[in-house]
């Protein structure tokens, strides 16, 4: 069977945890912490980074620090994961759903600024398969209407829109490292912030509502209960796995654009002889292959396929479903039809993909979906 997703192991992983394990502080923010956010600060300039234990920690961090409560509304593509709206929620904001853009899961910009009202706080773009949405188009609406905008890279690291790292554009975002990422840690996350009036509490919400973190660096001489918070920050552990990962981020990085460029080649003449649409990214996006997906003709084409690519023992999984018609969401959503979410809930595709994936194997998966359609 050629697996959905497999987690690749790039060397240090074992070798760094053990380290951590001797090094007599394996609790958070420890030598391995430190090093991984100097990675991403470096790497990609962001003003302040923290790890966290999650990327669904991260966006309940972000609803916390933006004060969402009770009738406030967050703005976001109803085509994400459940996290993206369930963090808010439990904040007590209404989560006013857009539809996705034709070409892409992306949330269509254009429908935005219908959607805001006077309880509107935030708008939580998704830049789904690691593609970047139209910051310069959300950041004006944000600017405009004087709304907060939380990027949710989960799945967008080493990705970027006209030159800026994805995650350093709105005043907050978050990535995932669960193991269907492009770098992992088993479960964890990362806080991103770029806009300074949330620097000093980010810390504080990360550390059980403590100033814990400023104890340390010495500027406060006890530390105590200051704000509300929880336990977001992961053991030393997990980190020490991570940066095992993040020395390696090019190399995993250059052999996922392998991957993809030859899914992409493989499939594009079947793709247009049968009107199946395969990914488009825009020209202000870059693509950091986190993802291969094609988008069947319906839902009973894509059931057809899954069932004749887990014949031939490849596993191919669909994606999201829309939010707004989830059980837990669909008597409170009060909008309108959201087509193209629709659309990617039905049709969308994910094709195995992973580092390991040998060339032979994605020979197979593509001549396999090829004899499908012909
Ligand atoms: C993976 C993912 C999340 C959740 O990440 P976790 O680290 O598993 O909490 C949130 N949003 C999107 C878009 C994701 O792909």
């Amino acid at each position: 069977m050629i697996p959905f997703n497999k987690p690749y192991l790039s060397g240090n992983e074992t070798e760094y945890i053990k380290q951590a394990t001797l090094s007599g502080k394996i609790s958070g923010d420890g030598i391995f912490t430190k090093k991984c956010h100097q990675f991403f600060e470096e790497k990609y300039g962001f003003k302040k980074v923290l790890l966290t234990t999650s990327c669904s920690d991260a966006l309940e961090m972000a609803a916390i620090l933006l004060n969402i409560k009770e009738g406030d509304e967050v703005i976001m593509p109803s085509f994400t994961f459940v996290s993206t709206a369930n963090a808010f929620v439990l904040r007590g904001a209404t989560i006013v759903f857009a539809d996705s853009e034709k070409e892409t899961p992306n949330i269509d910009v254009t429908k935005i600024e219908a959607l805001i009202t006077l309880k509107t706080k935030a708008i939580v773009p998704v830049h789904y398969a690691g593609i970047a949405c139209n910051m310069d188009e959300i950041m004006r609406i944000a600017n405009k209407y004087n709304l907060f905008v939380v990027e949710d890279a989960a799945q967008a690291i080493d990705s970027f829109y006209k030159g800026k790292p994805l995650g350093t554009i709105g005043h907050l975002a978050v990535f995932s490292f669960h193991e269907t990422k492009n770098i992992i840690s088993g479960e964890g996350g990362l806080f991103a912030v770029n806009d300074d009036q949330f620097l000093q509490r980010a810390e504080i919400i990360r550390e059980k509502g403590t100033n814990r973190s400023q104890f340390f660096r010495g500027e406060v001489d006890k530390y105590g209960w200051v704000d509300i918070g929880s336990s977001f920050l992961p053991s030393d552990i997990i980190a020490a796995f991570l940066y095992a990962q993040l020395e390696n981020l090019d190399s995993i990085q250059k052999q996922r654009k392998i991957i993809w460029n030859k899914y992409f080649e493989g499939l594009k003449e079947v793709a247009q002889l049968f009107e199946i649409k395969l990914p488009f990214i825009n020209s202000y996006a870059t693509n950091n292959a986190h993802m291969f997906y094609l988008c069947c003709k319906n839902i009973e084409q894509r059931t057809a396929l899954i069932t004749h690519l887990k014949a031939n023992e490849i596993g191919a999984v669909f994606h999201y479903l829309s939010l707004h018609k989830s059980p837990f969401y669909n008597n409170k959503y009060k909008g309108n039809e959201l087509v193209y979410s629709d659309y990617y809930t039905d049709c969308l595709l994910r094709l195995p993909f992973y580092f390991e994936l040998t060339n032979q194997e994605q020979t197979k998966i593509i001549n396999t979906i090829v004899d499908f359609f012909k």
